[in-house]
């Protein structure tokens, strides 16, 4: 048989998939699982969205679509930008995806050769390891333990800024954290990024929609706008309007990236489909009650995860503020055994798979993440559920010896 080439020996399968598999195989044994591991919203957007796929099938023009998304969904997305806070964008600053990975996939072949840098913290969203590895990027890996709050801070991005990375990759709110960097620290740390001109900026603000406790959503271009000419943010409608299947992402940023982005898709996707466009165009201009609805209710869940783990001996959880996901640092098991089924706890991948055996209870292991003293659950699990899994998880480690 040929060989592959390179990069596919580089590229995994997601870690998250490997467990939500396993908890699917056990559910499918008649197991009681409680599943914890998928970071999906876990919600269906409002019925406007679900009438206007409809028209549009019956309108349907059959053709090729523009690559850089249809004039409509452009000022859809401009229009849900403004209400963000970000203004004095066009068209031409647009590019639509399908989703925002494939976004974040089409900027990291725009913008990296082979053996150039790419910086972001420590733990981090799976994929911006991954989309590097994939193309043969240098990782340069900031490390943001619980310790400071799985956040960034000035004098670190500064170091690692010196060594002039081609890209910045930030994410706010975290996937995996549910971190939430508020109006001063975002100043501070624009006031770094203004000092390092030879690197791009991107910000994948994908839940921005999801901030709780009125911490209110800021962005570096916001801040200082002279950064805009760098920075380019990455947003999706996957998680704000439940709709992570429709797979519809975009960016706005300078012109030359938008472009360059759309020539990206005329090679490979040529377009997003007709009645996908007019579904975001319906969410994105239709009415906003179901992603308000849902950030209160994330809230809520929360701080009922908050209360467990805050109550659990020796387990450390800087709390989350946004997004929907808690990562605690679970290091405090390491080395104990677990009195039931006799098995060690050496590390964050054997904690997963030992509460998944014992208690039904399906988290991810933070080595997936970068950060192996962590675990991550995702809390979007339907409501009766989630009191349930909580209380297995504290049983869990009361039963550590
Ligand atoms: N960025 C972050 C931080 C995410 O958590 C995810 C999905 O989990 C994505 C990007 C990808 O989202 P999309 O469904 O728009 O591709």
């Amino acid at each position: 048989m040929p060989q592959f080439a390179r990069r596919i020996g580089r590229a995994k399968p997601s870690a998250i998939m490997l467990v939500a598999e396993k908890a699917r195989r056990l559910k499918a044994e008649g197991r009681d699982i409680v599943n914890f591991s998928i970071g999906v919203p876990n919600f269906l957007p409002g019925l406007h969205v679900y009438a206007a796929a409809r028209e549009a099938l019956v309108n349907d023009s059959g053709q090729y679509g523009s690559n850089r998304g249809s004039d409509a969904l452009l000022d859809a997305f401009l229009a849900h930008l403004q209400r963000a806070g970000m203004a004095d964008y066009g068209r031409t600053n647009i590019a639509t995806g399908i989703g925002a990975k494939h976004l974040l996939y089409n900027l990291a072949e725009v913008l990296l050769d082979e053996g150039d840098a790419i910086a972001f913290a420590t733990p981090y969203w799976t994929s911006y390891l991954d989309i590097a590895e994939i193309l043969d990027a240098r990782i340069q890996q900031l490390p943001c333990g619980s310790e400071q709050d799985y956040k960034l801070v000035p004098q670190q991005l500064d170091a690692a800024l010196a060594m002039k990375p081609r890209v910045f990759l930030f994410n706010n709110p975290s996937n995996p954290t549910g971190m939430v960097y508020g109006r001063a620290e975002i100043e501070a740390l624009a006031e770094v990024l203004l000092r390092h001109p030879a690197t791009w900026i991107i910000t994948d603000d994908i839940y921005h929609r999801m901030i709780f406790d009125d911490v209110g959503y800021h962005n570096f271009v916001m801040c200082r706008p002279e950064l805009r000419e760098r920075t380019i943010f990455v947003d999706s409608l996957s998680k704000t309007y439940g709709m992570p299947g429709w797979r519809v992402g975009f960016m706005a940023g300078p012109e030359s990236v938008a472009r360059a982005v759309t020539t990206m898709n005329s090679n490979h996707i040529t377009n997003l489909p007709e009645v996908t466009t007019a579904a975001a165009i319906a969410a994105l201009s239709g009415p906003q009650d179901v992603p308000a609805a849902k950030r209160a209710e994330f809230q809520a869940k929360r701080d009922q995860v908050m209360a467990v783990f805050d109550a659990i001996p020796g387990v450390r959880c800087p709390r989350p503020q946004g997004a929907f996901y808690v990562f605690p640092d679970i290091s405090c098991a390491f080395g104990r055994r677990h009195a039931p089924s006799g098995r060690v706890i050496g590390t964050d991948v054997d904690l997963c798979d030992v509460l998944l055996d014992s208690k039904g209870v399906a988290c991810v292991p933070g080595t997936a993440f970068g950060e192996p003293r962590a675990l991550r659950i995702s809390y979007t699990c339907p409501t009766p559920q989630l009191a349930p899994g909580l209380a297995r998880i504290q049983e869990f480690f009361a039963e550590l010896a």
